[in-house]
């Protein structure tokens, strides 16, 4: 990892995918606000993520320049779960490719 979390001024990942979450994750069960989710199916996602060109509602900032999570401690699974580096150390390949960069050899 970098000196500096990457996350802190790229956003790209909130911009890109659809955010899909269970129900448990969200109020009352679970902790993601339900007046941020829309309902796909059985399950729920962000809002902003499942039209074009998409970003997540939570997502607060300009993309590539300073952006924060406005739910961070309660985040759905998959973003806990996207991040530059795995957890065994390796880079994450979907995060570089967004950002335009070759995942460095470990
Ligand atoms: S996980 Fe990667 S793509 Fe997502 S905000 Fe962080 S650096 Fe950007
Ligand atoms: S909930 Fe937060 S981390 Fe997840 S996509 Fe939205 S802004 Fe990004």
């Amino acid at each position: 990892m970098s000196e500096e979390n990457p996350c802190l001024s790229c956003g790209a990942c909130c911009a890109h995918f659809r955010i899909m979450l269970h129900g448990d994750e969200v109020e009352p069960v679970g902790h993601v606000p339900r007046a941020l989710v829309d309902p796909v199916g059985t399950a729920f996602c962000m809002k902003g993520t499942d039209s074009y060109p998409p970003r997540c509602i939570a997502l607060e900032g300009e993309l590539g320049q300073v952006v924060r999570c406005s739910i961070y401690d309660v985040r759905p699974q998959v973003c806990r779960e996207f991040n530059e580096y795995e957890l065994d150390g390796t880079p994450n390949p979907a995060c570089f490719k967004l950002r335009g960069l070759v995942p460095p050899k470990v």
